[in-house]
């Protein structure tokens, strides 16, 4: 019988063929408030990492460590990548989503809906059309802590697409407080976290599941509920299974739902994404830092797949 390092948790047979016997749990930086936002640059071959209450985005690789790639974030939060390479976040101190040119030029692709200014952005991402979404919880504007003490404009409950004519539209507007969100390898489901609970009582901690029809989503039924804590930033991998944040680290779900098994972190989890010099190294950000273990599958996004 193989035996598992502590850290790994096997609910499901299919776990064991994902994750490796003789992989560790590295702490690759720490040090930080409340880390989020990671997004692989293998193209640098590296990783960048928010760290929300500092205003800063951090830079890290395996030859230089960590250093500050951005001061000043305005409280960037999620962090993803278009089609191009360019980085895409979601800023809670201004109250945006925004997008870095190569020249390092910002770029403000989202600040407002119907009148209003938006909650504080939180998560992205964008498909193979173009098209932005982000969710658009009040977090940043609840405090002073990561963005700044605001009255919401905004219901705590939409979803957003930004087309790539720029027009934006409501694509869910019945969540409380959703938060990370990301596609299937094939683009056909978005799934997105509910992380209501931690915003009033009775709201369930589940994953959601859509149809991605056009411009537009149906919903599915519920696609899985997280046990311990709340769902947070996810990743699919390029078998279509789904790995979340939770209180006690990293959920593994298979396509149907069921929970194959979970790697356990000391922290409270916030996101993760995969990358790597083989694209099969999970980075995963949990609150004071970002934590690295091997995964034996390699990432649905197309820049963390070293061949891309
Ligand atoms: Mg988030």
């Amino acid at each position: 019988m193989i035996t598992m390092p502590s850290h790994l948790e096997i609910h499901d047979d299919r776990f064991a063929k994902l994750v490796h016997p003789m992989s560790t749990l590295d702490v690759i930086a720490e040090g930080f408030t409340w880390t989020e936002g990671p997004v692989w640059f293998g193209d640098h071959g590296c990783l960048l990492f928010s760290d929300i209450p500092s205003q800063r985005i951090m830079r890290w690789s395996e030859a230089e460590g960590v250093s500050v790639f951005r001061a000043g974030s305005c409280f960037n939060n999620g962090n993803t990548r278009d089609r191009q390479g360019r980085l895409v976040g979601c800023r809670h101190g201004a109250r945006d989503v925004v997008r870095t040119e190569f020249d390092g030029a910002v770029t403000v692709l989202a600040s407002a809906f119907d009148g209003k200014r938006l909650n504080s952005p939180n998560d992205v991402v964008v498909s193979s059309d173009g098209a932005v979404w982000f969710t658009d919880p009040t977090y940043g504007i609840l405090s002073n802590f990561e963005g700044y003490r605001r009255e919401p404009e905004q219901a705590n409950r939409n979803v957003y697409r930004l087309s790539p004519d720029g027009a934006l539209s409501v694509v869910v507007s019945d969540f409380t407080q959703p938060n990370g969100l990301c596609f299937s390898p094939d683009e056909t489901t978005l799934y997105i976290s509910e992380s209501g609970s931690s915003h009033a009582d009775a709201v369930p901690s589940v994953i959601r599941q859509f149809a991605v029809e056009g411009d537009a989503l149906r919903e599915r039924a519920p696609f899985a509920e997280i046990d311990t804590g709340l769902p947070d930033g996810m990743r699919c991998d390029v078998r279509g299974n789904l790995w979340s944040s939770a209180a006690d680290g990293v959920h593994c779900f298979g396509k149907d739902g069921t929970l194959l098994g979970k790697i356990l972190i000391p922290q409270v989890v916030s996101n993760l994404c995969f990358g790597g010099p083989d694209g099969q190294r999970m980075y995963i950000t949990a609150t004071r830092s970002v934590y690295r273990v091997f995964v034996d599958v390699g990432g649905a996004e197309p820049w963390t797949r070293p061949n891309d």
